[in-house]
């Protein structure tokens, strides 16, 4: 079957309805293009999971601040279309800005808590009210059984996964492990961004988890001592600037001072004006 290039949400609706009328279901990878192959592995995950995958390729305004990089964001929805259809997608969702905020736009979804207060949510503003609003009216448009999301971005997760569970909202949410070059950097279309030194100097994001597992693995449950060779190491990177280093207890992203159960090592880092942000689970 060839992919089906979806516009407007009304379209989405019919094909929803065909698709439903034959009791398949519908797996969602929600995205904002320039795809790589970390998103390939959630459409994988998707296609292995749902008789009939849907794809989604959208820079949501509402999840950009105002000096955030909405308008420079990577558009490349031709070669994206590519992509998706050489590993079986079903069906992308493209709609223009317009027709999911039309005029007079003003419901939006908020999450209060832990989960949003800290890490990205503490550093972009609005930014996880944009994604939840978005991720929302696509789980409405698209009555997806199953939405996959990548681990790269796991306070998202732990977001979604909470208003899912709030709102009682029929969907389950899927976390993918994250996809990273040889070199250890996680995949991310922010890449695009890095000058060839910026690009050598983020494998410090990579390394510095690496040897903060290996730190934990051999017995260091302290998560002061644990930040602060985080820190030490990204700080030796001449290029990195660190927006944050945090560990936090997982999924309620609670602050601990000893790592019992999981915990996430959450870093953001600048290169540049390049913002990216890396992490790794610990604990059981
Ligand atoms: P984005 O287009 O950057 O908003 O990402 C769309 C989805 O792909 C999100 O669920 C991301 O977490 C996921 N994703 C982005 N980069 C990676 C990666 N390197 N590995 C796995 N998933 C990823």
């Amino acid at each position: 079957m060839q992919m089906k290039v979806i516009k407007t949400v009304a379209e989405m609706k019919n094909f929803v309805r065909a698709v439903k009328k034959t009791g398949k279901t519908i797996g969602l990878v929600p995205t904002m293009g320039a795809l790589h192959k970390g998103h390939l592995t959630l459409m994988k995950a998707a296609k292995e999971k749902c008789d009939i995958v849907i794809a989604s390729v959208f820079v949501n305004p509402t999840q950009f601040g105002p000096n955030e990089d909405f308008a420079a964001y990577p558009r490349e929805f031709e070669s994206d279309c590519a992509k998706l259809e050489s590993v079986g997608v079903d069906a992308v969702f493209h709609p223009e800005a317009a027709e999911l905020y039309p005029s007079h736009y003003t419901a939006y979804v908020t999450v209060d808590g832990d989960i949003t207060s800290k890490l990205c949510g503490a550093r972009r503003p609005g930014h996880f009210r944009g994604v939840a609003t978005v991720v929302t009216k696509l789980f409405n448009i698209t009555e997806a059984d199953h939405a996959f999301f990548g681990q790269k971005d796991a306070q998202q997760v732990v977001i979604i996964k909470r208003f899912v569970r709030d709102l009682n909202i029929d969907v389950a949410v899927e976390m993918v492990p994250i996809v990273r070059a040889e070199n250890g950097l996680a995949l991310s279309s922010r890449n695009k961004y890095l000058s060839v030194a910026e690009k050598k100097a983020a494998l410090v994001l990579s390394a510095s988890l690496k040897a903060a597992k290996e730190a934990y693995t051999n017995g260091e449950k302290n998560v002061a001592v644990l930040k602060s060779l985080l820190t030490k190491q990204i700080q030796a990177e001449p290029l990195a600037d660190i927006d944050y280093v945090e560990v936090y207890s997982f999924p309620d992203l609670e602050e601990i001072e000893t790592v019992k159960g999981q915990a996430i090592i959450a870093l953001a880092v600048r290169f540049g004006k390049t913002r990216l942000i890396d992490n790794a689970m610990i604990g059981e």
